[in-house]
């Protein structure tokens, strides 16, 4: 795939919008500008690749908002080494930047048809380091826990329990609560004791996390 000179030019622009926005994290930014958003999307609607807008990906399902993944991924705190559940491969941009922040990532997506793109396409751009599982996300992945941080990339009703118990002592889960058309971006702290410390952090619109295959 190419990233030319264009597709550079328009990334930094991105880039520059984004941190207008108020994304001041260069470790954040400087990630989404290595990985070229615009290989995640059909040839035909490459144009689009640069809005800091989300875009259908088949499936019902949408590639997050370029300043959503900076947000979401700037709350998670990520440090190298940091091994990160992703739920909500889609995609697999988000699983990408966390990936080129230096963090392991384990990424689970109930729909077929996503998982497997996502599976065998992310090799082909470089990060055949990403482990993506199929699988539903209210349950986590418990095979693979415990885990420094999990991120829910769709809307979730409420906490799911799985997604806490396979979060270290001290860890983080970045989650957009709610059902309906506003999620509340919410941060879980896991204390000792298994206590939690929740903040929240504005209002965003996600797709819903499904707890099942029935609308397959
Ligand atoms: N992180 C993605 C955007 C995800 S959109 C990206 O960077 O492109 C939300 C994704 O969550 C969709 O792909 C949807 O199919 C998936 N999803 C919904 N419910 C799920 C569940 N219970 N378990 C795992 N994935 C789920």
């Amino acid at each position: 795939m190419e990233d030319n000179y264009r597709h550079q030019g328009l990334r930094k622009k991105l880039i520059e919008n984004i941190r207008h926005k108020g994304i001041n994290n260069q470790a954040v930014l400087q990630a989404m500008e290595m990985v070229p958003r615009h290989f995640f999307f059909d040839s035909s609607f490459l144009e689009f690749a640069y809005d800091d807008k989300p875009f259908p990906i088949g499936a019902a399902q949408t590639i997050s908002q370029p300043y959503t993944v900076a947000y979401q991924t700037l709350l998670l705190d990520v440090h190298k080494g940091d091994k990160i559940l992703e739920v909500g491969t889609g995609s697999g941009y988000q699983a990408c930047i966390l990936a080129q922040m230096g963090a392991k990532v384990f990424t689970i997506e109930r729909h077929k048809s996503l998982y497997q793109k996502a599976k065998t396409f992310l090799p082909t751009i470089g990060f055949g380091q990403i482990k993506v599982f199929y699988g539903d996300g209210f349950k986590g992945l418990p095979a693979f826990a415990p885990y420094d941080k999990i991120l829910v990339t769709a809307a979730a009703p409420y906490v799911p329990v799985p997604l806490i118990e396979q979060l270290k002592t001290g860890g983080l889960l970045v989650l957009p609560l709610d059902e309906g058309d506003a999620q509340r971006m919410t941060v879980v702290r896991k204390l000792p004791e298994g206590e939690l410390q929740m903040k929240e952090h504005g209002a965003f619109r996600f797709v819903p996390l499904l707890p099942d295959k029935s609308n397959e």
